[in-house]
């Protein structure tokens, strides 16, 4: 038995387009639908697209995993399903990259974001219960990606935090297009404090030098905070 051919709308994108493959795909509903992602998708400036990998499945019970060769405890995501899936999506565009979010992929770091977020399509497959099946990452998987040493039990999460920070670089994305700049990691500093009204808050003062209206100075403290931040926090970041 075939699986229904599945048409995916053919949407010419002027930004990042993502294509999120999972298993549980009600997961990601709300998250990509409010704040700076979803103006950034109202702007064009990026669109996030999830697939339910059930729909690729040929089983009558729509099932997508079975039990691991050799046995052991947990089910594990299917190769044919899956390969349905992605073959489907690549019939319609080039990606940039399949990435699989996994504990034992390179570590999530804003440098790659940064490298990342230049992309016009990615595809970013989500694990589930053990794991997906060894093949599918030898031969349709670009990029392994993790963020963190600690286990989830799905990718849904891992894809929407890698989204989120990939579409918040693009430029427009953010009102003030510096705005990203200054955020912790770009150029290894972690970010100075902010503070906003009221300046007084029950004796608890913001710093003099924030309301004085001058601006190099401002900017002068701001880079030595980083740099005092930096250095009791993450002196890791200055090497
Ligand atoms: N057995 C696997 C873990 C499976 S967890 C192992 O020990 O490595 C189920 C799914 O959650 C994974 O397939 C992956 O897609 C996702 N996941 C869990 N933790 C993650 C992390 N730290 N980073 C990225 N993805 C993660």
């Amino acid at each position: 038995m075939e699986a229904e051919k599945i048409t995916i709308e053919d949407t010419p994108n002027s930004g990042l387009r993502i294509d999120i493959i999972s298993c549980v795909p009600r997961l990601l509903d709300s998250f990509f639908d409010h704040s700076i992602l979803k103006r950034a998708k109202d702007a064009g400036h990026a669109e996030v697209v999830i697939h339910d990998l059930r729909d690729y499945s040929i089983q009558k019970q729509k099932q997508i995993d079975d039990y691991a060769f050799g046995g052991g405890a947990g089910m594990v995501l299917g190769i044919e399903t899956i390969a349905r899936c992605i073959r489907n999506l690549q019939s319609i565009r080039v990606y940039d990259d399949i990435i699989y979010m996994t504990p034992d992929g390179e570590r999530f770091q804003q440098k790659m974001a940064n490298r990342l977020s230049m992309s016009k399509n990615l595809m970013i497959l989500c694990g589930h219960y053990k794991g997906i099946d060894e093949r599918v990452r030898e031969h349709f998987i670009t990029k392994e990606i993790s963020i963190g040493d600690y286990v989830l039990s799905g990718g849904e999460l891992p894809a929407a935090v890698v989204s989120d920070a990939l579409i918040r670089l693009i430029p427009g994305v953010l009102n003030d297009e510096t705005s990203a700049l200054t955020d912790s990691f770009q150029d290894n500093l972690l970010a100075p404090p902010v503070y906003t009204r009221p300046a007084d808050f029950e004796g608890w003062k913001v710093p003099e030098v924030l309301l004085s209206g001058h601006e190099k100075k401002i900017n002068d403290w701001r880079m030595e905070q980083s740099i005092k931040r930096t250095q009791e926090r993450r002196p890791d970041l200055l090497q």
